[in-house]
C-alpha cells in the first residue's frame, strides 16, 4: 500500500531581509495509514517549518510532499491541524458543537450527518455534557480538546500536530497524551505530533523520527516497542521507556553537537 503521507526531499529556505536562512535541508520520510509518528528535535530545528509545509501553509522551496497520492500545494481537504494556541484556533462566539461543526459544513455534509459525527467526537473526546457552551467558559484543557474533536469529526487522512500541549499544566499534558492514543486506537486516525518533549515523543509514538539542528535532515527513525496499552505511571517506568528514552535523548544530543546521519556526510 502507498503510504498516506510521503514527505520527499523537502527543503526550505527563507529569504529576505537580506540574509537567507536554510531551515530545512532535506527532510525525506513517509507515514502509512493508522500509523502514530512523532518527530522530536532540538529547538529552531524547524520543526514547526516543516508542519507548515505540510499543511500546505507555507510554500517549499525544494522537494515534494504527497497526500493521498496528490501533491501539496496549498492546504489539502484530507488534513486536519490541531496547533498549540487553543485560545486562538476556536471561534469564541460559536459553541462547543458549532466550532466542531464547522468544517463539516464546509465539507457539504448533510445535517443528520453532521450531527451524529460532532456527537460522536464529542463523546470521544469527553466533552459530551459541553457541547452548548461556548469556549471561554471551558479550561485550557478542554479547549484543546474541543479542537481535537473537531479535527477527528472531519476524519482527515492525517492529522497533524504542532506541540499541542505546551501551553497546559502537567497533569492535563497527561490526560490529552492519553486522550491522543486512545483515539488512535479507538478510531484508527493517522498522527503526526510533532513535540521537542522527548519523554512525550516516546511515551505517545509508535515510531520516533529524530531531526538535526539546522539545516534539517532526519538524524534517525527509531520504532518504539512499548506495550499498545500505555500507562502514564507504569509506561514510564518501565526499564523499556528508559532504554528508549536514552537513546532518543543521546541522538539528540549528538544532533546538538553537529553531528549527522551517515548518509549526509560527504
Ligand atoms: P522549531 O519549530 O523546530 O523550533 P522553526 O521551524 O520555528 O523551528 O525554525 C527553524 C529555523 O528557521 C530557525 O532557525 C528560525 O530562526 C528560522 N525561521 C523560522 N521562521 C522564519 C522566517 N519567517 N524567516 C526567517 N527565518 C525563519
Amino acid at each position: 500500500m502507498p503510504p498516506v503521507l510521503d514527505v520527499r526531499g523537502l527543503q526550505k529556505t527563507y529569504t529576505g531581509h537580506g540574509r537567507d536562512v536554510e531551515a530545512v535541508r532535506n527532510l525525506t520520510f513517509a507515514i502509512r495509514q493508522g500509523e502514530l509518528v512523532c518527530i522530536v528535535g532540538p529547538s529552531g530545528a524547524g520543526k514547526t517549518t516543516l508542519l507548515r509545509c505540510i499543511a500546505g501553509l507555507l510554500p517549499m522551496t525544494a522537494g515534494e510532499v504527497i497526500l493521498d497520492g496528490k501533491r501539496v500545494t496549498e492546504p489539502p481537504p484530507g488534513m486536519a491541524v490541531v496547533f498549540q494556541e487553543y485560545g486562538r484556533s476556536l471561534f469564541p462566539w460559536l459553541t462547543v458543537r458549532q466550532n466542531v461543526e464547522l468544517p463539516l459544513k464546509e465539507k457539504g455534509l448533510p445535517r443528520a450527518e453532521r450531527r451524529a459525527k460532532v456527537d460522536a467526537a464529542l463523546e470521544a473526546v469527553g466533552l459530551a455534557d459541553s457541547a452548548g457552551s461556548h469556549p471561554w467558559q471551558l479550561s485550557g484543557g478542554m479547549q484543546q480538546r474541543v479542537a481535537i474533536a473537531r479535527a477527528v469529526a472531519y476524519e482527515p487522512s492525517v492529522l497533524l500536530m504542532d506541540e499541542p500541549f505546551a501551553a497546559v499544566d502537567a497533569q492535563t499534558r497527561a490526560d490529552l497524551e492519553d486522550l491522543v492514543r486512545s483515539l488512535w486506537r479507538q478510531l484508527g486516525v493517522t498522527v503526526l505530533f510533532v513535540t521537542h518533549d522527548i519523554d512525550e515523543a516516546v511515551y505517545l509514538g509508535e515510531r520516533v523520527l529524530v531531526l538535526t539542528n539546522r539545516p534539517t535532515v532526519v538524524m534517525a527513525d527509531v520504532a518504539i516497542d512499548l506495550p499498545v496499552d500505555r500507562d502514564q505511571l507504569e509506561t514510564r517506568a518501565s526499564t523499556r521507556f528508559a532504554e528508549l528514552r536514552h537513546d532518543v535523548y543521546g541522538l539528540i544530543q549528538e544532533a546538538k553537537a553537529g553531528k549527522r546521519p551517515e548518509q549526509e556526510l560527504p
